[in-house]
């Protein structure tokens, strides 16, 4: 079978999935202005993989299968095999300068970790485990560009999920029989919906006694019947082209409410039902927390080497990169770009052996989520800081160049040392979309949350960090600070 390309992935989107939006069923997501440009950008992953030039970057040979498939499905075995595979994940985050949060390899870098640690699954239940190992196989053979809910609704987040005045809010077993289970109600937050081909479902938020029949986790098709996905406003069908919105009109990615209307899960697909304590280890005590979200600070050192040119070229735009106090800031962003990239060559170089495979280093990989989700929103208005009024001093759309008079006085009023007025119109059309637009500003949101609130992120650190080896550091310092001795040396007179 050939690698997966964009030809296919469209297609495999065109599956009758019930997608709702401004009041109406969606259709052909492919096809429809609110999604097409996003769901392209996401299936050009799949074409750049397949690329004879870069199918040895970004593919590998599936294990028992002749078929390449990409190498966000890898398991790494060793540092070498790790590297190899942040580079493909790079090369895709590229494409999309950072812009796709949840591109594909993100939920298989999840899946991937479960994988690394079915043992947690084995001890747990012998046939959720292999329905799991069946999933990952076919999932990969395939190549499936898979999304996630792992979040329940926020409602009142006082009460526990079966607390909530409405026991169904919170998606639920509400049956179960010997086919499988069903599930009601909605879970938040499904980016990428829309252009995934399957849902990975569970909860990653803490549960408490009596929340057993929430505490699940399993898969379905885009398409299952009973399954709803519920879009949030389209920024990029308020674009309406790309020279006035470069980045919301290629790459909103979308983030949806799901509600499960009844839908039946097959017992092949379930792969934690009714246990609190396996929906919480499942992604902590197996490496799958630590490879989703090393995927997501990959991405991140892509998107900020893109904000930090964004902000150079501002300075050149605009005549002030010889201003001290401008190549400070410049120096500044670099620093904090460089800052992140460090960090993931960390992780992955501090990283060690879980069993046959090698993981990242986990307290590294939670300093980054911390620094990252308070560093994003100040970069971003670092940005604002360097260009001034020039992000909003623009022609309202591409309409005004078609008007002689306007593009006469365009000529005229858009000035720069560094290019002609249309490329300052167009770079400040982007650098507004990077950091001003509700597009950028829905970015702002998701680097803040994507991998849960600050309190949750910084409780990882917490947890993770070797207290052992900085208390102990203390500890031996005061060991040598002994009252008794020194009381001694006033005694006999010394300083
Ligand atoms: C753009 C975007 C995309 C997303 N994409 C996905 C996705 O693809 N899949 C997915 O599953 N999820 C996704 N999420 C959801 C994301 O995981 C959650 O937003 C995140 O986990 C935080 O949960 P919450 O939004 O319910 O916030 P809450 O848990 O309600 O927290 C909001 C704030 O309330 C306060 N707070 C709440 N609880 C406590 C507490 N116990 N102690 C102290 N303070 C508290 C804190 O100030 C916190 O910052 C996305 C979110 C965003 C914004």
């Amino acid at each position: 079978m050939r690698t997966k390309d964009a030809a296919t992935h469209l297609a495999s989107l065109r599956d009758g999935r019930t997608v709702w939006l401004r009041g109406a069923p969606v259709g052909d997501v492919t096809s429809h202005p609110a999604f097409r440009n996003a769901v392209r950008s996401a299936a050009a992953l799949y074409d750049f993989q397949a690329a004879a030039e870069n199918l040895e970057l970004m593919t590998f040979a599936a294990p028992g299968s002749e078929r390449r498939v990409s190498r966000c499905w890898q398991l790494p075995t060793s540092y070498a095999e790790l590297v190899m595979r942040r580079r493909a994940l790079v090369a895709w985050a590229e494409t999309h300068f950072g812009f796709m949060g949840r591109s594909p390899d993100h939920v298989a870098s999840c899946l991937g970790g479960m994988v690394m640690g079915i043992d947690v699954f084995r001890a747990y239940d012998e046939r959720r485990a292999a329905a799991l190992l069946d999933y990952f196989r076919y999932a990969r053979d395939s190549d499936l560009f898979l999304t996630y809910v792992i979040i329940n609704p926020q409602a009142d987040r006082s009460k526990a999920a079966h607390e909530q005045t409405d026991e169904h809010l919170t998606a639920g077993i509400v049956d179960e029989d010997a086919q499988g289970i069903t599930v009601r109600g909605a879970k938040m937050l499904a980016t990428s919906a829309i252009m995934a081909n399957e849902v990975f479902v569970s909860c990653i938020q803490p549960l408490h006694k009596g929340d057993e029949r929430y505490a699940v986790a399993f898969s379905m098709p885009m398409n299952a019947k009973g399954l709803n996905v519920l879009s949030r406003k389209s920024y990029e069908e308020e674009a309406g082209n790309l020279f006035d919105h470069p980045l919301a009109g290629r790459f909103d990615e979308n983030d949806s409410l799901l509600y499960f209307d009844d839908v039946k899960v097959p017992w092949e697909r379930v792969f934690v039902s009714r246990s609190i304590d396996m929906a919480a280890r499942q992604w902590h005590a197996t490496p799958a927390h630590v490879y989703q979200n090393y995927q997501c600070q990959i991405r991140l050192v892509v998107k900020l080497r893109f904000l930090v040119g964004v902000a150079r070229k501002i300075a050149e735009v605009n005549g002030i990169l010889g201003f001290p106090g401008v190549r400070e800031a410049l120096g500044q962003l670099a620093a904090e770009a460089g800052l992140v990239e460090g960090l993931v060559y960390g992780m992955e170089a501090k990283g060690g052996m879980a069993g046959q495979y090698y993981v990242p280093d986990r307290h590294l990989l939670y300093s980054a989520q911390v620094l990252t989700q308070q560093l994003y929103g100040k970069v971003a208005g670092s940005l604002r800081e360097l260009a001034g009024g020039g992000m909003i001093m623009l022609p309202s759309g591409v309409e005004d160049f078609a008007n002689p008079l306007l593009r006469d006085l365009i000529n005229r009023t858009q000035k720069s040392p560094a290019v002609d007025p249309e490329e300052r119109v167009k770079f400040f059309k982007l650098a507004w979309d990077a950091v001003g637009s509700e597009f950028a500003s829905r970015h702002a949101q998701y680097e803040m949350f994507y991998s849960g609130a600050g309190f949750v992120t910084k409780g990882h650190s917490f947890r993770t960090y070797d207290w052992q080896a900085a208390t102990g550091m203390v500890d031996r310092l005061m060991a040598g600070c002994d009252l008794e001795r020194e009381l001694g040396r006033l005694r006999q007179g010394g300083g």
